[in-house]
């Protein structure tokens, strides 16, 4: 009999004991928030407990006991992912770093080190207060967990032109399943000295280690920027213009939204965007000196040859920044529409065109609504599909829509996920991805570094 058969008081009374100062929540209507993650997993089980760790002996300690009693755990950040990825097992319990939000910033070096539990947005602010930039900037970043942030590989609207959180981790500290806590690369700006095991973790969405430390690199603030946004009449407009940009200049920022997301974000916050248009672009130009005006130009004239209804310029931060916001805002304004399934597919981007219209196609064949927003300059879609869980009929139709636009996403060479990770809710395609050979790589990777099987069960594998 495993832990996971029968995790019972005696069990965590022994934790509680060599833990005396960390909170172990058992009540469950106090767990109840910690079983799911963003994307609301039906199949989230019941944690038996939720751990909230301090610092990296306490996640030692309950990774030693979970290992001796086989007992699986969760790691948790903020739970804003959309992938099912910090979604509860029965009978395990999740480990969440919310606690733990210590952060040194050393501007000379340029780097910072903090604990996975600081949201993104805190990780900016005080970064921003010594003069530095952490790019990264998933529309989340209000409420999302650098640990999160460092355990899916996080994108957002400035990597197109700046990188993923890969780019900018330099080290980490890891507990692994048996309670080792290993230090990985560092503060240094160059160090090739063994396997890239840093990469490794990055990404690996709690399967492989429980990430207690991440040192940063940092840049100097981004420059001013200047902000184009374009409305279109047709999809095959919005997506020939945005190859015509990526073809010359990489942009600070290029991202796209359909007319049931301009919509959405229009209903709910009311700020005149043009409810008749098929597609919206906002592209960002950040470069330094007259740079930044000749790219704006460029982008705007694009977007012009390529029949934008309307299309405004502005140098103004706020302006930019409204615009911006709107965005960020589109999944919780479609959500307003009803619960989602949300997908993340990306292609290379000269696909872009076709992947967008095979999705319109998937959503009349099967009569659902698939709004699309886009961090187009990445290849970078998410289509979210809108359904009525009480219409049993309504929800199977969407579930094979989700998988028919992971499908169209590898027939045309691109991923099922540019940046959300695969969690439980698109783990049956990655398969299909990514093939038998590397599934084996992979399961052995999983087996070398968790014989048990004790580190968020279910997802990815
Ligand atoms: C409105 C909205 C917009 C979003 N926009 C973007 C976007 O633009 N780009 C983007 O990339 N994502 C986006 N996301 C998704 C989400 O915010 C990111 O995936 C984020 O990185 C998750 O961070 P989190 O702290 O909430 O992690 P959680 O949801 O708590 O966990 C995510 C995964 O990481 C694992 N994990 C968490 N912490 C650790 C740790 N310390 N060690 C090991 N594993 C850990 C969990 O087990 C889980 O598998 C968005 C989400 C929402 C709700």
């Amino acid at each position: 009999m495993t832990g996971m058969d029968k995790l019972g008081d005696e069990f965590l009374d022994e934790l509680q004991t060599e833990l005396p100062n960390v909170s172990i929540l058992t009540d469950p209507d106090v767990t109840e928030p910690y079983r799911r993650d963003w994307a609301k997993d039906p199949g989230a089980g019941s944690p038996r407990a939720v751990i909230r760790a301090t610092c990296t002996e306490d996640v030692q300690a309950v990774m030693r006991w979970a290992s001796a009693h086989r007992i699986p755990v969760v790691p948790r950040g903020a739970g804003s992912g959309l992938s099912g990825g910090a979604t509860a097992v029965d009978g395990g319990v999740v480990l969440t770093t919310e606690q733990m939000r210590r952060i040194d910033v050393d501007p000379v070096t340029r780097i910072a080190v903090v604990q996975p539990g600081l949201l993104n947005a805190e990780v900016k602010r005080a970064v921003a207060e010594q003069g530095l930039w952490y790019p990264p900037d998933p529309s989340s970043f209000e409420i999302c967990s650098i640990g999160g942030n460092a355990a899916t590989n996080a994108g957002g609207l400035c990597c197109v032109k700046y990188g993923v959180t890969t780019d900018y981790v330099l080290g980490l500290q890891v507990v692994l399943a048996d309670g080792t806590a290993v230090r990985l690369g560092g503060p240094r700006l160059k160090d090739v000295a063994g396997l890239s095991l840093t990469k490794l973790f990055v990404g690996s969405e709690g399967t492989l280690g429980i990430i207690t430390e991440i040192t940063l690199r940092l840049i100097p603030p981004q420059p001013p920027a200047s902000t184009v946004v374009a409305s279109f009449s047709s999809l095959d407009d919005a997506t020939a213009s945005i190859l015509a940009v990526t073809r010359v200049i990489r942009p600070a920022m290029l991202e796209f939204m359909d007319q049931t997301s301009i919509n959405a974000v229009e209903d709910a916050l009311k700020m005149g965007l043009d409810r008749g248009a098929q597609a919206m672009l906002i592209a960002q130009s950040d470069s330094p000196g007259a740079d930044r005006t000749r790219e704006a130009e460029f982008i705007a004239e694009a977007f012009s040859q390529h029949n934008a209804t309307e299309v405004f310029t502005t140098d103004d931060k706020d302006e930019g920044e409204a615009f911006t916001a709107a965005r960020r805002f589109a999944i919780p304004a479609v959500e307003r529409k009803g619960p989602l399934l949300l997908e993340d597919v990306g292609v290379p981007i000269p696909a872009l065109p076709e992947l967008l219209s095979g999705i319109a196609k998937i959503a009349a064949n099967r009569d659902v609504t698939v709004a699309v927003i886009a961090h187009a300059g990445d290849g970078n879609t998410h289509p979210l599909i809108v359904h009525d869980p009480a219409d049993a009929d309504m929800t199977a139709r969407a579930h094979l829509a989700f998988g028919e636009i992971m499908d169209l996403a590898i027939a045309l060479g691109g991923t099922i996920t540019g940046e959300h990770g695969v969690g439980r809710l698109k783990k049956a395609w990655l398969p299909n991805q990514v093939g038998d050979d590397v599934m084996l790589l992979t399961r052995r990777i999983k087996e070398a570094l968790d014989p048990e099987g004790i580190l968020n069960p279910g997802s990815v594998l």
